[in-house]
């Protein structure tokens, strides 16, 4: 008989959210694989909880995926843990359940919290059709580059940050979103200081700038998608403009002007000229 893997979810802060079945799978399993073994010792110490741990993060997933994986197959299971919250989410975890899965062992998740969708659920902003974006990247150059490329998205977008940044960041979206942009800051979820703020880019910079203390914990930012109204009206006139632009250059140095100023796609701006 093979073992199995078990993807286990853990609070994202309040422990009253760690589920029973959570729980009763780390109390049967042979080994818990954590990403801070340090950490992951006092979550199951308040649970009662004594396994082995062995520590599982982004420098090393690659090198223990054989060997654990020769584990399930001569018949252990394994518990999957990460710091906070849904493992392979932002987390490690990803490698190794996929290589659970190519050697045939059975995987499977016990649910749980996890810190983007309960910013979504809170945000007040559409729900059910959404683009989760993981860290944005934390030098401007790159930021803002990814930002140009979510302009025309549509969908709700999610965004993890740091509290060293979080400002930074929202000065970024309301350079490329601009100023009315709907944008929800959701802090220490599930904590005793949850809070969450959701308003335009303006009005919510000004908010979070107004008291430190807003800008310490964990956070999610969650964003408005674009409205497809003010979608074309963007499309037309950034066509508008690589049509001036390619009576002095050639198209595609056209369309890769226009797509910095524009922030929509050169591939469509090209095509858009050729056609
Ligand atoms: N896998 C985790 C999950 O499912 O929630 C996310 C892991 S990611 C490495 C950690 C980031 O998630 C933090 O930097 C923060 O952006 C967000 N996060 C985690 N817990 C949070 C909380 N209680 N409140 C707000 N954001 C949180």
């Amino acid at each position: 008989m093979t073992g199995t893997l078990y993807i286990v979810a853990t609070p994202i802060g309040n422990l009253g959210d760690f589920s029973l079945r959570g729980q009763q799978t780390l109390a049967e399993v042979d080994l818990i694989v954590a990403e801070d073994t340090r950490h992951s010792r006092h979550l199951l110490n308040h649970f009662g909880i004594n396994k082995p741990l062995l520590s599982m993060h982004e420098h090393n997933e690659l090198g223990r995926v054989d060997s654990l994986v020769e584990r399930m197959l001569s018949g252990d299971s394994i518990a999957q843990i990460s710091d906070a919250g849904t493992p392979l989410i932002s987390d490690p975890g990803y490698l190794l359940a996929r290589g659970a899965r190519e050697a045939g062992i059975q995987v499977t998740v016990v649910p749980g919290p996890s810190a983007p969708i309960v910013a979504l659920a809170l945000s007040g902003l559409p729900a059910s059709h959404f683009s989760f974006e993981g860290f944005l990247p934390s030098r401007s150059g790159p930021r803002e580059q990814l930002l140009r490329d979510l302009l025309g998205e549509t969908r709700t977008m999610i965004f993890f940050e740091s509290p060293r940044r979080v400002v930074d960041s929202l000065r970024s979206m309301e350079r490329i979103f601009g100023p009315s942009r709907e944008v929800s800051v959701a802090r220490e979820l599930t904590k005793l200081h949850e809070s969450v703020h959701t308003a335009p880019l303006g009005e919510l910079l000004r908010w979070i700038e107004e008291e430190q203390n807003r800008q310490r914990g964990e956070f999610v930012l969650v964003v408005k998608g674009a409205d497809e109204e003010s979608q074309e009206e963007e499309l037309v006139e950034a066509y508008r403009i690589v049509e001036l632009l390619a009576r002095d250059l050639a198209p595609r140095r056209a369309a890769a002007v226009a797509a910095e100023i524009t922030g929509v796609r050169k591939n469509l701006l090209y095509r858009s000229l050729l056609e």
